[in-house]
Order: C-alpha cells, then structure tokens, then sequence
C-alpha cells in the first residue's frame, strides 16, 4: 500500500536532468536511509573507506562492467566535477601539453561549449558543425577530415538541448574517439572498444547530479604527472586511487550502483533499448501526425531520448506548458537557449507517462487548433 501511495503522489518528469529515476530504486534507497545492511547508518554517514562502502563502489563498477561489456584494459572511474570539467580535464589529460591539436564535431550546446574550452587550452579543430542550421541535423560525417596530428576526435553523441543523436559512429582514421554519452548513457547498448573514453554525467540516466562515470582506455591514461595540470584534473590520480584519492560523491555512486542493478534486473541494455524506442516511437508518431506540433530535429538524426518539439507560436507554448504541469506532466519547457518544448523520456520515464503526454497534446490540439 505504502508504494502504491507514493507512485500516486508522483508526476511524470519530463525534465533533461537532473531526472526522474526509477521508483524502485528510490523506494529501495529509501528503505535503506537509516541503516544501510545493518551497519545502522545511512550511505551518507559512512566513512569512504569503510567495508560497506568499499563493497558498494566495487558492485557499481562490477555491474556496469556487466552491463556495458566493457572489455579489459578499460578503466571506469567514478569523478565529480560534472560533466563540464571533463571538457578541460579531456584537452589537458589527452593533448600534448601546450601543443596539442585536437579535432571536435560540433552539432549542438554540449559539443560546443566542449570544443570552446578546448580551444582556450590546445588547438582545437571544428571539422564538422551544423550550426549554420541552428543544430537541427548531425553533420555529414561519413568522411571526416582528421587533421594528420590530432591526438583524438571530440563526439557528444546525444545532444540533450537540440534532440540530436549519432546513430553510426564516424570512422575517425585511426584517432581516439572521446564521446560525451551523459543523456543517453545506458539507453542502448554500445560497443565500449570503439571508444578511447566514453564519459556521463549521472543525473539523467543513472543518478543524482555530482557523479561523472568515465570509462578510459588504459594506455590512454597518462602515466606520468601533466606539468601544470592540478592532480584532481589529471585522469591518473584517480585511475591510481580506485575513485577514492579524495572522498567520492558517496551516495550519488550508491544511487548509480542501485540503477545498474535494476537495469540488470529488466535484462539488460538490449531490453532498455527496446522499452526507450517504444517510449520514442510514441511520441513522434503523435508529433508527425498533429497540425499543431512540429519536430525540430531532422528525423533521421532524432534522439529517443530528448525530443524536442514546437507549435510556432511562443503564446501556445507557455499555455501547453502551463497547462501540462496542472495535469501532472512537468518540465515541458524547451531549453532557455532554444525555447519551444521538450520532453526528456529518459530510462525512467515509463511508456505510461509518455502515453499520458501523447493523450494531453491530442487534447490541447483539439482545444486549440
Ligand atoms: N553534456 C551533456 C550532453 C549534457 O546534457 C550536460 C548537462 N545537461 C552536460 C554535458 C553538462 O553537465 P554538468 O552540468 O554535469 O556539467
């Protein structure tokens, strides 16, 4: 009864992140607050180096291991700083210092605001952009133009602000490929060898905001001490340190640990994949086929999890999302740089709260065409 009257207390969370997670994780976390194990604390009161703890960071690494198929050789690193800070830690850990070249495929908000804090610490190249089309469609990436002494190509491969998502990976002639994943992280299965790095902010798919996982090809990692580079920015310290040089965000890494279960427990990425088209498939079907509501993303480079969408007219939009946090189905507003709408459907989100937005758009349609 207890869980029955919370998940009817919730409303669907549309929002691009932090996110809605998934409420068995939550409930488990909440069952969990005041003695964790038996141990008669909560995650957030134990010591970073006690045995429960030790034993909660090696489960999330082992079960994220499992999940992904991350091969040996790979290094997953638990990092805080967000997202963001690996957008210098990527250039001053990855480039030569100081004379470093790198190439960027710029196609949305993250990429380039990855490619501008490249440029102000090594040569960063743009070699792909669909800016001059606002971020409406990947760039044409079947030939990239490698610069000859680039030390890796930059990729965010979902991009959250303007619904763009690289379905084939570019062949980057024998460069490493560093990919932001953070709003589509554990959304599909992936090949984790096609990639030097692959790196998510937890607070859309797998956590609370203050976690960065970051999985590191090994021989990428720098073995010596980066001149100039503070040793919380140099990937090594906290390869070297197991995450646990300084404290790690202990409980966001419980709350990862705890999704990674679940999502091992639904069957896997192969099984999230088909539950996130479903979810996808639904809503862009009720797009195409309103007269009111327009796709902004070309379709074949459309996300499956932010979906952003407009009716052309900024009145109708604020009304549709007023209207729609009334009805329970919150965070609709498009992203401040772009305005318009968009609904993040990331793992959590049921098809249930999708079909209740499909069901409240045909409804604001009708009382508004
Ligand atoms: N990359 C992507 C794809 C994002 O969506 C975001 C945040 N929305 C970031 C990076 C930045 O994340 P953070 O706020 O954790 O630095």
């Amino acid at each position: 009864m207890r869980e029955e009257g919370q998940r009817m207390n919730r409303v669907y969370n549309f929002s691009a992140g932090p996110a809605q997670l998934p409420v068995e994780v939550l409930q488990q976390a909440a069952d969990e607050m005041l003695d964790y194990g038996g141990t008669g604390t909560s995650v957030m009161e134990m010591s970073h180096r006690s045995a429960a703890f030790t034993q909660i960071i090696e489960d999330a690494e082992a079960d994220l291991r499992e999940l992904i198929g991350i091969p040996e050789g790979y290094s997953v690193l638990f990092l805080q700083g967000g997202a963001s800070i690996q957008f210098s830690n990527i250039p001053l850990n990855f480039a030569k210092p100081k004379h470093g070249v790198a190439d960027y495929i710029v196609m949305g908000q993250w990429s380039k605001k990855a490619f501008s804090e490249g440029k102000r610490l090594i040569t960063a190249n743009k070699i792909a952009t669909s800016e001059d089309d606002n971020f409406t469609h990947v760039p044409d990436l079947s030939d990239l133009q490698v610069t000859p002494d680039a030390d890796y190509v930059y990729i965010c491969e979902n991009e959250t602000v303007h619904g763009l998502k690289i379905w084939n990976l570019p062949d980057t002639k024998g460069k490493d490929l560093i990919a932001d994943l953070s709003s589509c992280f554990l959304s599909e299965p992936i090949d984790a060898s096609r990639y030097g790095m692959f790196y998510a902010g937890a607070q859309k798919n797998i956590g609370p905001a203050g976690v960065v996982v970051a999985v590191i090809r090994d021989d990428l990692i720098p073995t010596e001490d980066i001149e100039g580079v503070p040793l919380l920015c140099q990937y090594k310290t906290e390869a070297d340190g197991k995450s646990l040089y300084n404290t790690p965000p202990c409980y966001g890494i419980y709350i990862c640990g705890l999704v990674f279960k679940y999502l091992k427990s639904l069957g896997g990425l192969e099984v999230v994949k088909e539950l996130n088209e479903a979810k996808a498939k639904l809503l862009y079907d009720a797009i195409d086929d309103s007269r009111l509501f327009n796709g902004t993303a070309a379709k074949q480079d459309r996300s499956i999890m932010n979906v952003p969408f407009v009716t052309g007219n900024p009145d109708f939009d604020a009304r549709f999302v007023k209207e729609a946090t009334a009805a329970g189905l919150i965070n609709l507003k498009g992203h401040r740089s772009v305005g318009g709408l968009r609904a993040s459907i990331y793992n959590a989100m049921p098809l249930e709260g999708v079909q209740a937005l499909v069901e409240f758009m045909d409804r604001f349609e009708k009382e508004n065409a």
